[in-house]
């Protein structure tokens, strides 16, 4: 199989959005950059570049970050909670009136298959901006019973009120670009802060377009501001700047010590989902034929290219031959394309430089000793795809299985041991903690394991089960803090405690 040489043309509306001149969004204007530059987006399944988006520095973040900050004191500080409710709601609709166009965007800019981006952007877009536009009218404190401090002299009550963090500084990756900027928007806005947005230099494309969507749907000029640059200039001045309250990151755990760094000068709170290399875990009694398609799926998705990914297989020696021929089979029989092909299965990785990692991975893999079933390789002809990956007979000492490989390469392991402690510690044994499943019919053995698994989310018979409702964040060095869920409302809002004597 091999990559298709014809990509599918995009639309003339896709056409007229990429041959736009695209700006800086600045305290609800579109404005030029600072210094001028720009960056030049290329479509990963063609090589070919697509578009040109102004590149913003420290200066075009520091007049970000002084909107956002104007923003926080102005129209937004008054509106109720109701209208901030429906502001959110209005976004969300404008998002999926412009469904389409974005998908085809995402498609383009970061490679992904059209059913994937279609999929993320109404569940992870749509339904999480209207999941927490709900919680802009549940968010309050509480009235506290303690006993007066001095009964002589009246009587005393406590109340908290909640309130925004403020200036919110949301630093995004390339791999679900549109989904990683509504997952930062849709709390900072519920909770009522504003927001400066630094998407991936890869991946401006469906963020610019989001900015156009925030103005339609009426949000106050500098609640949200969106600055395109590069992590080192861009992002390391977002994360420095002292007139930010709050990072939330996304990305890879050797950037989130920087940021960690970065935002120690103000004390600045920092939340951060970061790297993982999440473990599957068979048991001998499971349904292979649900483990199979979900395995396969769980390790593929976004071209491995996800920080959920199922990177690593457990499986019992009774049932590891099947399972490994199953998800070698239906790997394999995978076809590689230009996301906006409906023929496509798995799209191309995101750079040529993220497929030069993957293969490094790949020969460090082999040669480690580890065997090689399926893939291993890059088809022919343009674009950055790389072949679907499973290795058997990895084991914990291999690089290829300690490491966040952040592509198409799966890492099989056998396991006999029915001390399910020892089998934890092995699959405990990386630095990450973020997702990770069990399949089994055996109930306590399914139970069991996932407590025993050091992990933000544990799904049992399905891999990463992911709802804007249910809570999702990394243990160990797979982050700091959660998303989703009322959980991740709470690092948008700080208590304040007020207590009047009477
Ligand atoms: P990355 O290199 O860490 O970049 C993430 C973002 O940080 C980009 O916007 C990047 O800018 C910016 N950045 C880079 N250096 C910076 C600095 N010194 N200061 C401030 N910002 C800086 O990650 P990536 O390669 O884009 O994405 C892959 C990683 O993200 C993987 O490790 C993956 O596991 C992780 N990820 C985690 C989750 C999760 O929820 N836990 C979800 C998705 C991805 P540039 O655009 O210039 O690179
Ligand atoms: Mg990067």
């Amino acid at each position: 199989m091999s990559a298709a040489e014809n990509s599918i043309s995009p639309s003339a509306a896709a056409r007229e959005f990429l041959a736009r001149e695209h700006q800086l969004l600045i305290g609800g204007e579109w404005v030029g950059p600072a210094a001028g530059g720009s960056i030049e987006v290329t479509d990963p399944a063609s090589e070919a570049r697509i578009a040109t988006v102004s590149l913003g520095d420290a200066t075009d973040i520091d007049r970000a970050v002084q909107a956002a900050r104007a923003a926080l004191r102005g129209e937004w500080s008054r509106l109720t909670s109701y209208e901030r409710e429906a502001l959110i709601n209005r976004l969300a609709d404008q998002l999926i009136a412009n469904l389409e166009l974005l998908t085809e965007l995402e498609v383009l800019d970061n490679g992904m298959p059209r059913m994937a981006a279609q999929y993320s952007i109404a569940k992870f877009g749509g339904d999480f901006l209207r999941y927490y536009a709900g919680w802009a009218t549940k968010i309050h404190g509480e009235t506290i019973p303690v006993s007066p401090q001095d009964s002589r002299n009246g009587d005393s009550l406590t109340y908290t009120r909640r309130e925004p963090i403020g200036v919110v500084g949301a630093i995004i990756p390339w791999n679900a670009p549109l989904v990683m900027a509504t997952l930062k928007l849709a709390p900072a806005l519920a909770a009522g802060c504003t927001v400066v947005l630094k998407p991936a230099e890869q991946t401006p494309l469906t963020a610019l377009l989001l900015g156009e969507l925030v103005r339609k749907a009426g949000f106050p000029p500098g609640v949200v501001n969106i600055v395109p640059g590069y992590g080192e200039s861009a992002g390391a001045a977002l994360a420095a700047h002292p007139d930010v309250d709050k990072i939330a990151f996304t990305g890879s755990t050797e950037v989130g010590r920087k940021i960690i760094n970065a935002a120690a000068g103000n004390l600045k709170r920092v939340t951060l989902e970061l790297g993982g290399k999440s473990p599957m875990v068979v048991f001998p009694d499971a349904d292979l034929e649900r483990v199979v398609p979900g395995a396969t799926r769980g390790a593929f998705f976004l071209q491995g290219q996800n920080c959920m990914a199922g990177t690593r297989l457990f499986v019992h020696e009774d049932v590891f031959d099947r399972v490994v021929e199953g998800v070698a089979a239906m790997a394999g029989s995978f076809r590689l394309g230009p996301g906006l092909d409906p023929q496509s299965d798995l799209g191309p990785l995101i750079s040529a430089e993220q497929r030069e990692r993957v293969a490094g991975y790949v020969a460090a893999g082999r040669e480690a000793g580890a065997e090689l079933v399926c893939g291993g390789e890059a088809p022919s002809g343009k674009g950055y795809f790389f072949r679907p990956t499973l290795f058997a007979r990895t084991n914990m000492d291999m690089k290829i299985a300690r490491e966040e490989i952040f592509g198409p390469v799966l890492c099989a392991q056998s396991f006999s041991d029915s001390d399910l402690q020892a089998l934890a510690d092995e699959v405990n044994s990386t630095i990450y903690g973020l997702s990770g499943s069990v399949w089994t019919r055996d109930i306590a053995v399914a139970h069991r394991m996932a407590a025993m698994i050091d992990s933000g989310q544990v799904s049992i018979n399905c891999h990463a089960a992911v709802d804007p409702a249910i809570p999702f964040g990394g243990n160990r060095q797979s982050g700091w803090g959660r998303e989703f869920g009322r959980e991740g409302l709470d690092p948008y809002l700080k208590t304040k405690a007020t207590t009047v004597l009477f």
